[in-house]
């Protein structure tokens, strides 16, 4: 079998029967947007000033020209999204970004003015919230490559995952779908939902959550999935980016926002309701395309 029939998705799930159980130290492993560690921590947020209390929480995310970007657009930009992106898993768990370290592809022939400006615009993201990038690797690639490794820390007590969705609650989102996707590549800089995130976690808001970088659907197939129930998603009632179809709403991705569930009664000022959590079986996700992979 190829990579063309198992998917993106298909191979993550190949690789982590390999890898097997997490163990130890490791409270969540493959399978969320943050692994999830018990290992000292050295920073803390408003909430609890008590460090002891938190979790280490570590993701990593790659850029690849021709693949997420192309040549000539701006690098200052794609230096802030490669940050961005990462500091979106960790808000997705609840947390807040530390530390980072940053590889990097280039061919011979890179313009060392155009790797300036992508580490201006990494360093524009770090410094707005606080991640000190403390190291990295240079390789020669054939097209460039981004990849950063993120850690970030959360309260025990206010960890979100995608696993906790329950049947009645409501699935709601930050921001509109689709403007990335309607204006294809165009590298524009990210909205990061860590401010809404945070205040989600520390009010105990959501009972799961996910960032939206995969499409708003996989999004809510991935908290389906480790939930262990099943979705009504109203497609009508995704909130649209201007010059967005519903099809580039529903599948396109690239957008960094939240997607939650949470009692009804919970509903935060800045989300919007686009559907239920139903039982297995009850709902209508399988009226819905799979949506975008890397290899289908
Ligand atoms: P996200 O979009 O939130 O970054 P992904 O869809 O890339 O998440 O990955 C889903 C899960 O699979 C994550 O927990 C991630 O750590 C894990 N994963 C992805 N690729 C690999 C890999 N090559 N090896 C091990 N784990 C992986
Ligand atoms: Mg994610």
């Amino acid at each position: 079998m190829n990579l063309s029939q198992l998917g993106e998705f298909g191979l993550i799930e190949k690789i982590s029967k390999l890898i097997g159980k997490p163990s130890g130290k490791v409270k969540l492993g493959i399978g969320d947007d943050c692994a999830v560690l018990e290992l000292p921590c050295s920073t803390t947020q408003f909430r609890i000033n008590d460090q002891s209390k938190n979790y280490q929480l570590i993701t990593t995310d790659a850029l690849v020209e021709g693949v997420h970007f192309h040549k000539n657009e701006s690098y200052f930009h794609l230096g802030q999204k490669a940050m961005l992106a990462n500091v979106s898993d960790i808000s997705a768990m609840g947390g807040w970004p530390t530390f980072a370290v940053v590889s990097i592809g280039l061919s011979e022939h890179q313009n060392i003015r155009d790797v300036k400006q992508l580490y201006k615009g990494m360093l524009m993201a770090a410094k707005q919230h606080g991640i000190q990038i403390v190291g990295g690797d240079t390789v020669a690639a054939p097209q460039m490559i981004i990849s950063i490794t993120l850690l970030g820390e959360v309260e025990k007590e206010c960890l979100v995952t995608r696993s906790g969705a329950k049947i009645g609650d409501v699935i709601c989102v930050t921001g509109c779908f689709g403007g990335p996707a309607a204006k294809k590549f165009r590298t524009t800089t990210i909205q990061c939902r860590i401010n809404e995130a945070r205040s989600i976690a520390t009010k105990g808001i959501a009972s799961s959550m996910i960032d939206s970088s995969d499409g708003l659907v996989r999004s809510v197939r991935e908290i389906c999935k480790a939930s262990k129930v099943d979705a009504l998603v109203k497609a009508e009632a995704v909130p649209r980016a201007k010059v967005a179809t519903l099809d580039q709403a529903l599948y396109g991705g690239e957008e960094y926002e939240l997607v939650f569930t949470c009692r009804r009664t919970k509903v935060p000022k800045f989300a919007k309701v686009v559907g239920e959590i139903v039982a297995k079986g009850k709902g209508n996700l399988a009226d819905f395309r799979a949506g975008f992979d890397h290899f289908k």
